[in-house]
């Protein structure tokens, strides 16, 4: 798993959005939050909760935060040990229904995006990490050779276990792991009767509910640290933000960021951050965003109509995909 990308803040804080206002009767309410080192970035649970259940409240974010734990080990491309690990390794695994489940998602993203999101090119991802760690940009023959080196058809089946069908080839969830897990544990905290909650795994969210009755807010940073781009009143769902903000390095005054294009072996350069919302998939859907571009985003978001995306290009320009709209320093969902 890539260190997370904590594109958007949670904003804690009054302010902006209206809050319901309460009658005396009213059962209080508390704010419980949790917070933990994993899939390398910090995760984080806001539980709010009727006051009298806020040790169960902070029960279950603790069994939500295990089971992001417990996914890691299985979908880390970081961990020799992890089923993706030892996919990479050449070892034909037994997958769990989770790690599949994983996958299933990844390809499917794949498809929709028209090969913009790729799982199946670990390689060039990792050559792309060792390029930032050494400050030294990769040879071209390099890449290309790592561009030919994925495809989903060299995922086999055989008798139910999964093998990778050429030496080197390596799966790279780090587009699309964490929102699964924040997904799945914000599941965790419904069955457990948290209907109003917000699981952040640095930067990919899935959010519940309300804030104590209240929209819940992110802020949107600007990708090159001049401020806040706006405030987001998000909808129950998943949101996730991608950019260069902070895996980046620069070569001759050009900033190569960790997202790559698969087609052309290069990271993706003309957008500075996406932050998408959908009712589920956020953080696939920002990586392939971010490879896109806006004009190709946008076209991709027109067949996803409960999908929304925020431009931030490295000038600050904004662009809101059709659905949003932006009221001072606010940006919501129109319809
Ligand atoms: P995210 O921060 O969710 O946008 O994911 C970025 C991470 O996904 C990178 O650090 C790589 O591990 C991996 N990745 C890079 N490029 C792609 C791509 N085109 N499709 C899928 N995953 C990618
Ligand atoms: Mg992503």
């Amino acid at each position: 798993m890539s260190v997370g990308l904590a594109g958007v803040a949670l904003l804690t804080g009054l302010g902006l959005a209206a809050r319901h206002v309460r009658s005396a009767t009213a059962t209080p309410r508390q704010r419980v939050r949790v917070a933990r080192a994993l899939m390398g970035t910090e995760v984080e649970v806001v539980v709010w909760s009727a006051a009298g259940r806020a040790s169960a409240a902070r029960a279950a974010a603790e069994a939500a935060l295990d089971d992001i734990a417990r996914l890691e080990g299985l979908l880390s491309d970081y961990r020799a040990d992890s089923e993706i690990g030892r996919l990479g390794r050449g070892e034909t695994v037994l997958v769990s229904a989770d790690t599949r489940a994983v996958l299933a998602e990844a390809r499917s993203w794949s498809e929709r995006s028209g090969g913009a999101f790729d799982a199946t090119r670990g390689a060039l991802y990792q050559r792309w990490r060792a390029a930032r760690a050494a400050g030294q940009l990769p040879a071209p023959g390099e890449l290309s050779a790592l561009v030919a080196l994925g495809g989903w058809d060299e995922v086999r089946e055989e008798a139910g276990r999964l093998r990778l069908g050429r030496p080197g080839m390596r799966l790279d969830l780090g587009g699309v792991a964490k929102g699964f897990a924040a997904e799945r544990a914000s599941a965790l905290l419904l069955e457990r009767s948290f209907p109003d909650h917000l699981v952040d795994c640095g930067g990919d969210l899935a959010v519940a509910g309300s804030r104590d009755g209240a929209p819940w807010r992110l802020a949107i940073p600007d990708p090159r640290g001049r401020g806040v781009v706006a405030t987001l009143l998000v909808r129950p769902g998943t949101v996730a933000t991608s950019g260069d903000a902070q895996r980046f390095f620069e070569v001759g005054g050009v900033r190569y960021g960790h997202i790559i294009d698969p087609r052309t072996g290069w990271p993706a350069r003309g957008t500075a951050s996406v932050t998408a919302l959908a009712p589920e998939g956020a953080d696939a859907l920002a990586t392939a965003l971010y490879v896109l571009g806006p004009e190709r985003g946008l076209a991709l978001l027109a067949g996803l109509p409960e999908a929304h995306a925020i431009f931030v290009a490295a000038d600050g320009a904004v662009r809101l995909s059709p659905g949003l709209r932006r009221r001072g320093a606010v940006i919501e969902v129109a319809r």
